[in-house]
């Protein structure tokens, strides 16, 4: 702190010596010309002054020599006392405007102290000069990201906190009554704490999986994979488990789709994040499809389902980490709120991006995986 506050009067020191040498050398420059030049200039305005007048009103040599040397002192005299005058009044305006020129820099310099301690909603006025407005804009950039980092670590946390108080209570519920005899050991009583522990562990693989995949802590293998395969794959790995919940799962995939250049685990691992959804959030006896287009450079895979649908307040939300429309019954089903968080940050890392839509509640769902052709680089992998 001590040590900016040097640097602040440093500044308004070289300010202020800066304008005084200015006004210095333009003194001195001053001086050395007027006595340079004035003799010579007043010897040929004497002469052509006296070039017209009688012979007896002419001005003697040594007269007019003594003529030259008083107006060349008394001009000299003159101008160092405006030199003096000018260096009093450039000290003052100096002074004014490196207080004015300060002013931004002591906001920033004390912005920045705030932040530095916490407080980072701090911001400091745009205004001033093109250069300070430019600096000023640029940190409250800085200072608007520090904060939205925070806020996010801060969310993270609280949601850690909220998503492991349950199972922790739960299972802490259930270890008292079987301490104190309240709960039977029963068949029942094992298999619910069994169930405890598995969301307990499939909350962690997720906090794992959403910082490696938030941090970009991953690999990606990019081949040149043919989409409809990938397509079948992922329908054919999810059809015992629709089946088992009376759901239908069907392929709409055409006979030619070009090759894309992608992570094929990766995509599968995106489409696997649709699947599953849609068979959580979608009533036994409904229909889900996966359908595969290609449009100019891209290609679609998009995954409808007959489900409970989504209302527009929540669409923009649910890729958000730990956003559960329904809390209630996402906690019940185990999800946590993780799974489009992570397929939106392979997309993104696969150069493409990820959509949803939803007509409403009880209307079912939409959700749409778009890939470039040319991969995530837009340059295009060779066969590995
Ligand atoms: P979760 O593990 O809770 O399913 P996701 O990130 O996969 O987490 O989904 C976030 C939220 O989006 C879900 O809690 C659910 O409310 C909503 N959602 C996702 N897919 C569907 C769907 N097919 N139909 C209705 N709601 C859905």
């Amino acid at each position: 702190m001590s040590r900016l506050r040097r640097a602040l009067g440093g500044l308004r020191v070289q300010l202020l010596t800066a304008h005084l040498v200015v006004v210095l050398v333009g003194v001195v420059v001053l001086l050395v010309g007027i006595r340079l030049a004035t003799p010579e200039f007043l010897r040929q305005h004497m002469a052509i002054e006296q070039a017209g007048a009688m012979a007896t009103t002419r001005m003697a040599p040594e007269m007019e020599l003594a003529v030259s040397r008083a107006f060349t002192a008394a001009t000299t005299d003159a101008i160092l006392v405006a030199g003096v005058a000018a260096l009093a009044v450039a000290f003052v305006v100096s002074a004014l405007i490196s207080e004015r020129m300060l002013v931004p820099v002591r906001a920033l310099a004390s912005a920045s102290r705030r932040i530095a301690a916490g407080h980072y909603a701090e911001r400091v006025p745009v205004e001033q000069s093109d250069e300070i407005r430019d600096l000023a804009h640029t940190f409250n950039e800085m200072a608007a990201s520090l904060e939205d980092g925070e806020r996010r670590r801060r969310s993270l946390i609280a949601d850690v906190a909220h998503e492991l108080r349950t199972p922790v209570a739960t299972l802490e519920g259930y270890a008292e009554g079987l301490l104190d005899g309240v709960v039977p050991a029963s068949e029942e009583t094992w298999a619910r704490l069994h169930a405890e522990a598995r969301r307990l562990k499939r909350l962690v693989s997720d906090l794992q999986e959403i910082s490696a995949v938030e941090a970009r802590q991953f690999s990606l293998h990019v081949t040149r994979v043919d989409p409809a395969s990938i397509s079948r794959t992922a329908v054919i790995r999810h059809q015992s488990d629709f089946a088992a919940a009376a759901l239908t799962l069907a392929a709409d995939i055409p006979a030619k789709v070009p090759a894309i250049d992608a992570d094929p685990e990766r995509v599968l691992q995106i489409l696997a994040n649709f699947l599953s959804n849609s068979l959580r959030y979608t009533p036994a006896g409904g229909l889900v499809t996966l359908a595969v287009e290609s449009e100019d450079s891209i290609v679609r895979f998009r995954v409808t389902d007959s489900g409970i649908g989504i209302s527009p307040e929540h669409l923009p939300h649910i890729f958000e980490r730990f956003y559960r429309v329904d809390t209630s019954r996402s906690r019940a089903d185990g999800g946590a709120g993780i799974g489009l968080a992570v397929a939106k940050a392979l997309a993104e890392a696969l150069g493409g991006r990820i959509s949803a839509a939803s007509a409403g509640p009880g209307r079912g769902s939409t959700f749409t995986l778009e890939l470039p052709r040319s991969g995530p680089g837009g340059t295009v992998a060779r066969e590995s």
